[in-house]
C-alpha cells in the first residue's frame, strides 16, 4: 500500500523487513575435507562425493 515515507515509523518499517532475508543455497560441510560445499554436489576442494573420490581432473 502506498503510504508517504514519513508516515511509516522506523519500528513498523523494521518489523516489515524482518521477513526479508538472504538465503544461502544449501551449503553443507564436506565430510572428507571439512570445506563448505553445495549439498548433492561433488566437493570442489577434494573431489569426493558420498565418501568416494570421483574427481576426474
Ligand atoms: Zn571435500
Amino acid at each position: 500500500m502506498a503510504v508517504p515515507k514519513r508516515r511509516t515509523s522506523i519500528t513498523r518499517k523494521r518489523k516489515r523487513r524482518t521477513h526479508q532475508k538472504l538465503s544461502v543455497p544449501g551449503m553443507v560441510e564436506c565430510p572428507n575435507c571439512g570445506e563448505m560445499k553445495l549439498s548433492h554436489r561433488v566437493c570442489k576442494e577434494c573431489g569426493s562425493y558420498k565418501g568416494e573420490d570421483v574427481a576426474a581432473n
